[in-house]
């Protein structure tokens, strides 16, 4: 039993999308939906209806995301994203991922197949951090958080996210989910938010693994002098000798590390930040993220021997501090397999892909396998209201996501 892009409702689909468009729209075209806004209840109770009328079982879990299961027995083959937006957003950055497992599973009901395992379709709270704290619903889901972190979460007004939680009113009761044990299989659809799809004139892209973000912080010490006193051979510029590192990484980057990683300097902070003295101090961030471990690995040493060679050069000296550091994920092989099989099935070509950007799925392989599907948007472009994606290329990942589902709930 297989489903093809045409076996797609695409007309429905794209009507849902428009429906949640409305929850949030901005005066730009663009959708700003934090979590727990009247616009991001609106728009998951909304989703929840439309889940209740598919014919699954609809509740809120203790975090407050949204689930959706045909059975209530049995480990979950559960997809889903978020439905929350950066300020001024796009439609379809998480949006997409949510009605896409709606309809894979309406698809799958309206045919009246019936699957070993249970169907499920989640909506998380709070993925992009416009408010709380990123990829916390399902940070919350998988237990990532400590109950002092929990109780410590509040917005920029000082609205703790406990309290926003309990004022809520969801149309639908509280559900309890199990996500240590009750997960057999996570699939998320999301849109690219690159342009390698687009490119490649792919509708569909198999995510290999999803890149772990590492935060460095650098401070270079030199000597603050005087910037017309002080000969060159003097000096101990430090923001010289950041300016050499932050060229030196874009080769490094780009030498040896095409397709495997992105490194990026984001931030810095010149001390004593003064025009006519040589800075004493440079302070600056590093951004580096690689599609598996040992890459990460070899980043973080070609960061040290650039500084190593650059501050002995400069006669200034270095200190790093790894400020945050995430693992990259690998898709659970069974499930990209899944994938694979479903596209052939559904007669969508698709090609392999990395996720540079951070996604609740990595959360959900803590608990279970999981692994992403893209389609292509417009330009590459998200988080920001030009966001598109074609209707053709939706009905494809929809397909490929539907044949997942049915072949590993059996
Ligand atoms: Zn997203």
């Amino acid at each position: 039993m297989v489903f093809t892009p045409a076996d797609v409702n695409i007309a429905r689909v794209q009507t849902q999308l428009e429906t949640l468009s409305q929850f949030g729209r901005q005066p730009s075209g663009g959708v700003t939906r934090y979590t727990f806004s009247p616009e991001h209840v609106q728009a998951t109770n909304q989703t929840a209806d439309w889940m209740n009328r598919a014919g699954l079982t609809v509740g809120y879990d203790r975090w407050g995301n949204l689930i959706g299961r045909t059975r209530q027995d049995g480990r979950l083959v559960l997809s889903g994203s978020h439905l929350d937006s950066v300020p001024n957003g796009g439609n379809y950055d998480g949006v997409l991922g949510v009605i896409a497992a709606l309809e894979a599973v309406t698809m799958i009901l309206e045919r009246g197949l019936t699957t070993q395992k249970p169907l499920g379709v989640i909506s998380f709270i709070e993925e992009e951090g416009a408010r709380f704290h990123g990829l916390m619903g399902s940070k919350l889901a998988v237990g990532r958080m400590s109950a002092d972190e929990i109780a410590a979460l509040q917005d920029r007004a000082g609205v703790r996210y406990e309290d926003a939680l309990s004022q809520i009113r969801f149309s639908y009761p509280a559900t309890d989910m199990d996500y240590q044990a009750g997960i057999d299989a996570f699939l998320e659809l999301h849109i690219e938010q690159g342009k390698r799809l687009e490119t490649a004139g792919m509708p569909v892209g198999v995510v290999t693994s999803i890149a772990g973000p590492n935060f460095m912080q650098v401070a270079i010490t030199g000597q603050a002098d005087h910037a017309g006193a002080t000969e060159y051979e003097d000096r101990h510029d430090s923001l010289l000798a950041a300016a050499e590192f932050i060229v030196a990484l874009r080769e490094m980057a780009v030498e040896r590390f095409t397709g495997r990683g992105h490194m990026t300097v984001g931030r810095i902070e010149a001390q004593p930040n003064v025009t006519n003295v040589v800075a004493g101090k440079t302070i600056f961030s590093v951004d580096y993220r690689a599609a598996d471990e040992q890459t990460a690995d070899e980043m973080t040493v070609g960061i040290h021997d650039l500084l190593r060679e650059i501050c002995a050069r400069q006669r200034v000296t270095f200190e790093t501090a790894l400020v945050h550091q995430t693992a990259p994920v690998p898709a659970a092989d069974r499930l990209r397999a899944a994938y694979e099989q479903g596209a052939k099935d559904a007669g969508v070509p698709y090609q392999h892909v990395v996720s540079w950007a951070a996604h609740d799925a990595m959360n959900m392989a803590v608990v279970s396998d999981a692994a992403m599907l893209f389609i292509p948007c417009r330009d590459g472009r998200s988080h920001t209201p030009e966001e598109y994606a074609k209707p053709e290329d939706i009905a494809a990942g929809i397909a490929v996501l539907a044949n997942a589902m049915v072949a590993l709930a059996g």
